[in-house]
């Protein structure tokens, strides 16, 4: 159901001092809630008023032929991705990822601080507004990243985690510091028992090809 605003799953304060409560505040309570409005007035009325809101963003992105359903697109998608963020997000812990998660980041990335160091860049390198993502594509973990409102959910891609590069996620805490916001975050805020439940899920989808190309009579 798209027509609400799911509460944060944390405190406004919890995240501090990487993101600030009025960040927070201002992000959750203005940005988020904007897409969510948008969107509902958006559908209003057509058959995509009572999907649910994973379908309606992979709905409209294959028909962002009008500017109408651009609008939906682009805030069906701004509404899923910052549902996806606040998940992402958990307060400061001191854990990084473990059990199965670690040895697939090994394993793809060479090590953790190997990840970590190219997710960053990746997050910092955005031209302009977007989303730098960790996913699960065909068996293998990938750095994507994405510009707007633009979403790995309309490809063939499993999102395990996400770090929001609008500027609105960052500007009011680190002005035009987004490399500064992007390494706390990686540092100390991701949560990665949600990026392993994510994973979990993603192997449930996927069935691997056959290793020699095929099957031979
Ligand atoms: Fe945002």
């Amino acid at each position: 159901m798209p027509g609400l605003l799911a509460p944060l799953p944390y405190a406004l304060d919890a995240l501090e001092p990487v993101i600030s409560a009025e960040t927070l505040e201002v992000h959750h309570g203005r940005h988020h809630r904007g897409y969510v409005d948008r969107l509902n007035a958006a559908i209003l009325g057509t058959d995509l008023e009572h999907a649910p809101l994973e379908n309606i963003v992979r709905r409209a992105a294959r028909g962002r032929t009008t500017a109408r359903r651009a609008a939906i697109f682009n805030n069906a998608a701004q509404a899923w991705n910052h549902g996806f963020y606040w998940q992402s997000l958990r307060p400061r812990t001191g854990e990084g990822p473990s059990g199965e998660l670690a040895v697939r980041i090994s394993r793809d990335f060479g090590n953790h601080d190997a990840f970590a160091t190219a997710f960053k860049a990746a997050a910092a390198g955005v031209f302009g507004s977007g989303w730098a993502w960790l996913v699960a594509e065909r068996g293998k973990l990938r750095i994507v990243t994405t510009a707007n409102g633009d979403t790995p959910i309309t490809r063939d891609a499993h999102p395990l985690l996400t770090v929001d590069v609008w500027e609105h996620a960052y500007y009011l805490d680190y002005r035009e510091r987004r490399a500064t916001y992007v390494e706390g975050v990686v540092d100390h805020l991701l949560d990665w028992d949600f990026a392993a439940d994510n994973l979990r899920e993603s192997e449930r989808d996927y069935v691997p090809a056959p290793a020699h190309g095929g099957v031979h009579a």
